[in-house]
């Protein structure tokens, strides 16, 4: 979910716009905020466009700094707040399928033009409280419909991500993408080959984390763009996981919920995740908190037979309620099966204070070696099962074990 801005931000932004038009340019809220606000009436942040150029930004702020002077972008502060303040511009060709070769200022209406759906290519004028709208997107947002403004075989040309933009924006607010425009992304869908890991990763994870992640799946796999973002076969299984997880799972949830989806087999398992790792450029965080939800859902999978001891260690881990709603989502009967017994498990103690450590063990007389490690583990199974209670017993078990290391 984006934060919402609360309304001192958009005093400020009025605060901006209305400087800039008393130096006498025309100046408006422009794209998401606009949108936002006549879906939700609150937008997450500001975007101002102006017929103001850099150089009378700069005049009329003299702190605002520049962010991408090519393209007349500046970020001005007011109120504790940062606004991204633009020049009108329009946008020339895209050799690198990314951004535009050159830019020239223009106007409004050319700076609607250049702007990817309709939905989000809309002026506000907070002062007469109107909506200047150039491309039908007042009409689109009402019918709930993600359409490509103008050509949309040339506009997902020029920038392939808006492939990946119209989704999520039409998964994130529930919307249809047009006919013509999803027939272009799914003509243009081997193109996302070429765009950059980070900004592919980056629109995944903004889609994944957001509620509606089970549209998105669905929608990614429909148009045939998984394929090439996660380079593996096209899949056709619904993605019911992703779907069902709650709303504030995380995106290495989300990410394990989609494997399981696409994939039965540990093997398959295993690999689609070390490979979505290199396409996605996954965080490390990301990348091992993926990892341990996989394995912690084996291990929930199969929970019937595990000891105590592994029932216990596996419930203490805090991905586990991770790990939970994925197996919520497959079978809830094993899911409060699963609950009910951790309830049980944590009378006794989840993960208890160890009755022994390493220190105790070498004043035991067992000398330093490569198997410590694992004789105090197996004496905390012994604990965790409640085989043993206090530290005698502890350290007996803890000597017989290390014999038993010794003979074999
Ligand atoms: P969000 O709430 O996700 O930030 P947003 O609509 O504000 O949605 P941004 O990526 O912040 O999206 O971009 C702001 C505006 O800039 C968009 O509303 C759109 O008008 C324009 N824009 C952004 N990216 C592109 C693009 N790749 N091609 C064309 N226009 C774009
Ligand atoms: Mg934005």
């Amino acid at each position: 979910m984006n934060p919402v801005c609360p309304i001192e931000c958009r005093k400020g932004a009025i605060e901006i716009l209305e400087k800039l038009r008393s130096a006498g340019f025309e100046t408006y809220f422009a794209g998401g905020c606009v949108r936002d606000r006549l879906l939700s009436g609150s937008p997450s942040e500001y975007d101002i466009a102006t017929s103001a150029r850099p150089e009378d930004i700069k005049k009329l702020f003299p702190k605002a700094r520049s962010v991408g002077e090519s393209f007349g972008v500046m970020l001005v502060r007011m109120q504790n707040s940062i606004y991204d303040v633009a020049t009108f511009r329009s946008d020339g060709p895209y050799s690198d399928k990314r951004h535009p070769d050159e830019i020239t200022f223009s106007d409004a209406k050319h700076d609607a033009l250049r702007r990817d759906f309709t939905i989000n290519g809309m002026f506000e004028d907070p002062i007469e409280e109107k909506i200047i709208d150039f491309v039908g997107g007042k009409e689109d947002l009402q019918n709930r419909i993600v359409r490509a403004i103008g050509d949309p075989n040339k506009r997902i040309s020029e920038d392939h991500l808006r492939m990946l933009r119209a989704i999520r924006f039409a998964s994130r607010f529930e919307f249809s993408i047009e006919t013509e425009t999803a027939n272009a992304i799914r003509e243009h869908s081997h193109e996302l080959r070429g765009v950059s890991r980070e900004r592919i990763g980056e629109e995944l994870r903004k889609m994944l984390t957001n509620t509606n992640r089970g549209v998105a799946a669905w929608e990614l796999q429909y148009l045939g763009l998984d394929r090439f973002i996660l380079e593996e076969e096209s899949c056709m299984n619904a993605p019911t996981r992703v779907g069902r997880l709650p709303a504030s799972a995380t995106y290495a949830t989300a990410l394990a919920a989609w494997i399981f989806d696409r994939y039965t087999s540990d093997s398959d398992v295993q690999a689609a995740a070390s490979n979505w790792r290199k396409r996605l450029l996954l965080s490390n965080k990301t990348y091992d908190d993926l990892s341990i939800i996989l394995e912690l859902h084996q291990k929930l999978y199969f929970w019937d037979s595990l000891g105590t001891a592994q029932q216990k260690r596996t419930s203490a881990s805090n991905l586990c309620n991770s790990a939970l709603s994925i197996i919520q989502c497959e079978d809830r009967s094993h899911f409060v099966h699963i609950r009910r017994e951790i309830l049980n498990l944590e009378r006794s103690g989840l993960a208890p204070e160890r009755l022994i450590n390493g220190n105790d063990l070498l004043e035991a007389g067992i000398p330093p070696s490569s198997v410590l490690g694992e004789v105090l583990e197996s004496v905390y199974d012994a604990q965790l099962e409640g085989s043993i209670t206090n530290r005698t017993q502890a350290i007996q078990l803890a000597q017989a074990i290390y014999r038993d290391f010794l003979d074999s």
